[in-house]
């Protein structure tokens, strides 16, 4: 058998590591041949001597540590900034994990798509920001683009084997983040530590500040509404604090597919990895005595506005998704540093999002002029 070749983006991060210790199970099925990081140069440097890839591409100040410490003949070192295309896009590989955070994976995720990758995307902003360009290049060149995101991959496990016409909607789960249970009248004095405390699961800042405001739930109806192909109106957001169902979808015949599993990245990581094959996780299962029951619940719009917000940008797509992502990268910054309350989020994202005049179908120097637009937009609404 020959082994699977993988290009990881991102590997010093959450899904970077678990993906090498899901590769790490599997040594004689997977092969690491590209690594990319941004600081974490001494994680990658270990990286590096663990797996042996031909090309890794790492932040400048990182490249002459790298150089000094490992063996360059085996392994090309590159700058990051300049070279994350090419190792997008390798030869040599099979599949790109995009592991890494934020609108920077928009290039990298193209290059792979259009190198005929199969794409195992866990980034979300790609998708959201440019979603209709990455699936319409992707249909182009024959890449398949299998999610990592716990949500998306449920959908597309339920989705496997199935008639896909005759999906009637996508039940799209959510935990509810830190906020749930919190009265919407402490909101404006919630402390960023609060905000960083999510019941389920354990992920960057921002994505964990997104959780708690449902801005990140509804990144996931844009994504899910480019993966899948369906109509914003036939998603539906449901509240799902135990996290066990990690999203279900209904066919016309009214039957409703659900994909459960413990709360562990590593499930979807390995589907990705291992599709269509499931193989052994060492992970343990579900104890449905212990859990006893699981509650659903409607999300509430008023408290968390942003949700509803960024499904009136899946409606109207264009540029207003790539503004909706770049105001709030902007504006949740800007609360971890101490500079808004929790409440300014929404409020900063609020108000760029209705100065913004949507550019319809845009190409991707017009979502990337968005982005840019509406970080300026939102640094004049909090530094002025
Ligand atoms: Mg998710």
């Amino acid at each position: 058998m020959t082994r699977k070749r993988i290009v990881i983006l991102g590997s010093t991060g959450s899904i970077g590591i678990n993906t090498l210790k899901v590769i790490e199970r599997f040594p004689q099925q997977f092969q690491v041949v590209g690594l990319t990081a941004c600081n974490n140069y001494r994680l990658l440097e270990q990286q590096i001597h663990r797996f042996a890839p031909s090309h890794v591409a790492v932040a400048k100040q990182g490249m002459d540590y790298l150089r000094r410490h490992v063996n360059g003949r085996k392994t090309k070192i590159s700058d990051v900034s300049a070279d994350i295309e090419e190792i997008a896009s390798l030869t040599s590989a099979d599949m790109v994990v995009i592991a890494m955070q934020g609108s920077a994976a928009l290039k990298p995720f193209l290059s792979a798509v259009r190198a005929g990758k199969t794409v195992a995307p866990a980034n979300k902003e790609a998708l959201v920001v440019a979603g209709n360009i990455l699936m319409k290049e992707a249909e182009r060149h024959k890449a398949r683009i299998i999610p990592i995101d716990s949500e998306q991959s449920a959908i597309f496990q339920c989705l496997e084997g199935q008639d896909r016409r005759r999906l009637k909607r996508i039940c799209l789960t959510a935990s509810g983040g830190a906020l749930l249970n919190v009265p919407e009248s402490r909101f404006d004095q919630l402390a960023v530590h609060e905000i960083l405390r999510h019941p389920r699961w354990k992920m960057g800042k921002r994505i964990t500040v997104d959780s708690a405001t449902l801005m990140n739930k509804g990144f996931e109806v844009i994504e899910a509404q480019h993966l899948f192909r369906c109509r914003v109106e036939d998603i539906e957001v449901v509240i799902h604090p135990e996290a066990i169902i990690h999203s279900m979808v209904e066919f016309q015949d009214g039957s409703i597919i659900a994909q459960m599993g413990i709360t562990d990245m590593r499930l979807p990581i390995q589907y990705a990895l291992t599709y269509p094959e499931r193989w052994k996780s060492g992970l343990k299962g579900i104890d449905f005595f212990k859990l006893k029951r699981l509650s659903f619940e409607k999300p509430d719009l008023e408290k968390f506005p942003s949700l509803a917000l960024a499904i009136y940008a899946a409606r109207n797509g264009g540029t207003l998704p790539s503004v909706l992502n770049a105001a709030d990268e902007t504006a949740v910054d800007a609360f971890l540093g101490g500079n808004i309350p929790f409440t300014g989020i929404y409020k900063v994202v609020e108000k760029v999002a209705r100065k913004h005049t949507i550019v319809r179908s845009p190409s991707l120097k017009d979502v990337l002029e968005a982005d840019q637009w509406a970080r300026e937009e939102a640094r004049g609404f909090i530094y002025h």
